[in-house]
């Protein structure tokens, strides 16, 4: 199960963020619990009921607190009547509410919370031992439940460091609140132990912990204890998230994130693909105008089989910009029960047909028709997708011929933009042979020579491949599920995906969230689409060109 742990919420700074980035985070990673520091939430100080509502609305199951949970009346109330409102396990009995408790997650599971004070350089409200309250908690919950997650609230790295070492191999977690700085030094320690010495802060990052900046600066400055508010720039969420194995409470992995929210204003290139296929087609309307001069008529044959809508609607836009680029197309169609030896046959007669220059057939095919036959069927001279053995295997020689489509628009969009390339880590995100594979291959090779990583399903740690990137490509396949905390700050991000969600086009990429932390993103629709198509005729003339005036074409 993955548990999403939420540093120090401050102020409608902190609520914002965590309202605005909750619900993406929980859907991209299936969180199947939430715990958020909330002693802050009111104004900076302290929790009321409508500041925890909040917290509650957005997604969060249980809100830990520390030395300012009951800086405001309504606190103590709240820990009186809401048992999803935690405090320091270690204040004094005597004290409203609880510090500990086990709550059901998502998918059904117990999940016990503990929440601790530390005593180190933290001298309001004197606190009970942490250490002996942690070990009385500790052995009462795991009554109950193996998932136990510690929210140790203290100042002093040392305390905080000796409690996780002690409570290893008997706790899920342990996640140090309270200094509203994230430590990088998230772990699992010996025994399935998560932890970090602090989550960091949830609020705004334009401030001196939270704390608007002129007046935390006056402070220092004139030695007057101005009044200090929460500041309001830059929100940010900060916090790991955590894979536990439910059966024994062990953590797998631990990873910190920081999610940016887009602040009104802020500015994230649009990276439009029409401008780009534009001068694409315009050039190949030009070379065919050429070819025709000479008497070359160049044409590209389109071949289909069965009834796929979104393969209709893909063929017609690909007819009409071949007939408005001045490039003769022939259709011709197969039913999904046809005899697929006759798709066979055409291929090869049109493979020594003089007369077609380039042909491509339309995929997905039904089942029962071998996509890699059908293939290799055609002459690779022809095979304007790039998609034959031997022009998979030239572009991986350094020699390409055909090269796919896809993987060409992008390569032509990030030179169209001017993003640099050479010697940048660049990650690719999809390994098909569509679209990630020759991309990466593309941008990999000399004259290109990007460093890059690609990522798959199989990819161990997304976050580190995606977050070293200072080019992100996603071709997926998967409905926004890259979302800010896998962007570097700054990062120019292509998005190729395309899906109908609840009726609308999205792509792999969560657009409103990246746009926050990169500075350049693809849109969808309108962004790597029309450039597919226009390299798809790119590639007709060239073919035509290589076999009309094969010495001029070499040279383009
Ligand atoms: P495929 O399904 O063939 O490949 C998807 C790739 O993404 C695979 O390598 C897969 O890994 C990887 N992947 C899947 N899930 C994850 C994950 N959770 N984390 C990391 N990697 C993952 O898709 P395509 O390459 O054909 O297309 C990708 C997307 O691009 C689709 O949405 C498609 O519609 C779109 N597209 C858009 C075009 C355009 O013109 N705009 C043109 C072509 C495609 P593994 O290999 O391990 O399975």
């Amino acid at each position: 199960m993955i548990l999403l742990a939420i540093g120090d919420v401050m102020g409608s700074a902190g609520r914002d963020a965590l309202a605005r980035a909750l619900p993406g985070i929980l859907r991209r990673h299936q969180v199947d619990f939430v715990i958020a520091n909330g002693e802050n939430v009111a104004h900076g100080a302290g929790i009321t009921a409508s500041t925890a509502a909040a917290l509650f609305a957005a997604g969060v199951d249980v809100i830990t607190g520390g030395n300012h949970t009951i800086d405001r009346p309504e606190g103590e109330e709240l820990l009186r009547t809401d048992r999803r409102v935690l405090r320091p396990a270690n204040w004094a009995p005597s004290t409203a509410g609880r510090g500990s408790g086990v709550y059901r997650s998502r998918a059904g599971h117990k999940v016990g919370i503990l929440n601790l004070q530390g005593r180190v350089f933290m001298p309001e409200p004197e606190v009970d031992d942490p250490f002996r309250e942690a070990d009385r908690s500790v052995e009462e919950l795991r009554r109950e439940t193996p998932i136990i997650v510690v929210d140790f609230h203290a100042e002093a790295t040392s305390e905080k460091t000796a409690l996780a070492l002690h409570l290893a191999g008997r706790v899920s977690g342990v996640f140090g609140t309270h200094t509203h700085v994230a430590t990088a030094d998230e772990r699992v320690l010996a025994g399935g132990t998560a932890f970090i010495v602090d989550l960091g802060l949830t609020g705004s990052y334009d401030s001196v912990i939270g704390v608007d900046k002129t007046a935390a600066l006056r402070r220092f400055l004139d030695n007057v204890p101005h009044r200090l508010e929460p500041a309001t720039g830059d929100p940010r969420l900060s916090g790991v998230l955590v894979d536990i194995d439910p059966r024994n409470g062990q953590a797998n992995w631990v990873k910190r994130i920081e999610v940016p929210v887009p602040e009104h204003g802020a500015s994230c290139r649009p990276l439009k693909g029409a401008p780009v296929a534009a001068r694409v087609l315009e050039r190949a309307a030009a070379r065919a105008k050429a070819l025709r001069e000479q008497g070359v008529v160049p044409t590209l044959a389109l071949l289909s089989v069965g009834e796929d809508p979104a393969s209709r609607v893909y063929l017609g836009k690909k007819k009409e910009a071949a007939e408005r680029a001045g490039i003769q197309v022939i259709e011709r169609r197969w039913n999904a029960d046809d005899d697929p030896g006759t798709l066979l046959k055409a291929l090869a007669d049109l493979g020594r047909d003089q007369s077609v220059h380039g042909v491509l057939l339309q995929l997905p095919l039904p089942q029962g028709w071998d996509t890699n036959a059908m293939i290799e069927a055609l002459p690779f001279e022809k095979d304007v997708d790039g998609f034959h053995p031997v022009n998979a295997g030239l572009l991986a020689q350094g020699q390409p011929l055909f090269v796919p489509c896809t993987p060409l628009g992008i390569r032509e969009m990030l030179h169209f933009y001017e993003v640099p390339l050479a010697g940048r880590p660049v990650t690719v995100v999809g390994r098909s042979g569509v679209v990630g594979r020759p991309l990466a291959t593309l941008l990999s090779s000399k004259g290109e020579d990007a460093t890059v990583t690609v990522a798959h399903s199989r990819t161990r740690d997304l976050f580190e491949a995606t977050r070293s990137a200072e080019v992100l490509i996603v071709a997926a396949g998967q409905p926004q599920m890259i979302g800010p905390e896998h962007v570097r700050k700054g990062a120019v991000v292509i998005d190729v995906g395309v899906h109908r969600v609840e009726g609308k086009l999205v792509g792999d990429v969560d657009a409103a969230g990246v746009s926050a932390v990169a500075s350049a993103l693809s849109p969808v629709p309108g962004g790597v689409g029309p450039l597919t198509v226009a390299f798809l005729l790119q590639n007709t003339v060239r073919a035509a060109e290589l076999v009309q005036v094969p010495s001029e074409a070499k040279r383009r």
